[in-house]
């Protein structure tokens, strides 16, 4: 297991060469957990991963996570500091950075606040970006982050069952995700890859509503979107039914999002444009007259990061590759009356695609 955290520093050591960056400053938790196995939330403490283009990666914890950050046996050179005397001194003593070296920050993520603590502590005038060299490695998915999707994916599908199963007119939106995350914690579950969502009636034309008290009515549409984390992995599925008997726009509606995403797949191989995968729904359902209520891209990419690259829009040239995964999740939100999601993930593979979640995308009726 070390061997992979191992692999991916050295990858991005060459990336740093190739960049003429000295040192790298990894503060994102989720991107410090991909080099080193440990994860930690330290909120407003620092937690710093110092990579060096020519010395052993150090990295900087508050105190109390000392013997976690240790126990993962990766990084040799981790030190601690106390809540009283901070991180200054220590960052000072073991990180030696020349007057001519270049340091590359997460530009995306870093604050203001600390970016002007770090060229003090430095005295330095400016950083390099290295969320390019990060992004293009999280971009491709290796062995065991595959692993990890597909997993995250199987309890996704399993969430979506229990949601299924709990409901019942005059039960609320929040009543059922509790019996969903009852169900997941029961089984390990640490935690969803963000706020799970069950919407009712006309709250489903609301591409990012939100879950409340109001509760399941007879003719309704429910739409479940969620996801849950696996090892850091998140999974992301979204599933629409409907209370009692479709009237014939509902059907129609929910076949035309069905197609679209089914072309979508379809599209999704290695060498296509991001666009053309988003295209194929977005010209189906445009096609049927609903262009205009499908008001977002239609995929993200997926990973330690619940949205992360590639962005799956209609102007994204980005050539698709191996080992991406990625959602496809078109939909059709009709204001006052309600809308349809559908959304799976999908792992590209040598020369198709594989859809990690699995769960019917028949209209379920209940
Ligand atoms: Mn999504
Ligand atoms: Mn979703």
């Amino acid at each position: 297991m070390e061997q992979i955290y191992l692999k991916r520093l050295s990858k991005f050591v060459d990336w740093m060469k190739e960049k003429n960056i000295n040192v790298a400053l990894i503060t994102s938790p989720t991107n410090i957990y991909y080099f080193t196995g440990f994860y930690s939330n330290p909120h407003e403490r620092f937690m710093g991963l110092f990579i060096q283009m020519n010395n052993e990666p150090i990295l900087i914890v508050p105190e109390l996570d000392i013997n976690a950050a240790k126990s993962k046996k990766v990084i040799r050179e981790i030190f601690g500091y106390s809540d009283s005397v901070g991180p200054d001194s220590l960052i000072k003593e073991k990180i030696i950075i020349n007057a001519e070296d270049s340091i590359g920050v997460e530009e995306n993520l870093i604050s203001l606040k600390r970016a002007n603590w770090l060229k003090n502590i430095f005295n330095l005038q400016q950083f390099k970006d290295i969320d390019p060299g990060l992004f293009s490695m999280r971009l491709v998915k290796d062995e065991i982050e595959v692993r990890y999707l597909q997993e995250a994916a199987i309890f996704a599908d399993k969430a979506i069952e229990y949601g299924i199963k709990a409901l019942k007119v005059g039960k609320s939106e929040l009543e059922i995700i509790a019996e969903i995350e009852f169900h997941l914690k029961k089984q390990g579950i640490e935690k969803m890859s963000f706020d799970t969502m069950v919407l009712t009636g006309e709250k489903t034309g609301l591409p990012h509503g939100k879950s409340s008290i109001d509760t399941i009515k007879y003719g309704d549409f429910v739409m479940f979107d969620l996801g849950v984390v696996v090892n850091g992995y998140c999974s992301d599925i979204t599933r629409t039914i409907i209370i009692g008997e479709a009237t014939e726009k509902q059907q129609e509606i929910y076949d035309t999002v069905l197609n679209a995403q089914l072309k979508a797949i379809e599209k999704a191989k290695p060498n296509v444009k991001a666009k053309e995968i988003d295209l194929a729904a977005r010209n189906f359902i445009t096609d049927k007259g609903y262009g205009s209520y499908f008001n977002h891209r239609v995929g993200h990419g997926l990973g330690l990061d619940v949205h992360e690259t590639p962005s799956i829009h209609e102007n994204n040239e980005e050539i698709i590759q191996v080992g991406m995964v990625f959602t496809i999740e078109p939909g059709i939100y009709l204001p006052n009356f309600g809308g349809v999601r559908i959304e799976d993930d999908i792992l590209i593979t040598e020369n198709s695609s594989q859809v990690l979640t699995s769960f019917t995308k028949e209209l379920i009726v209940i």
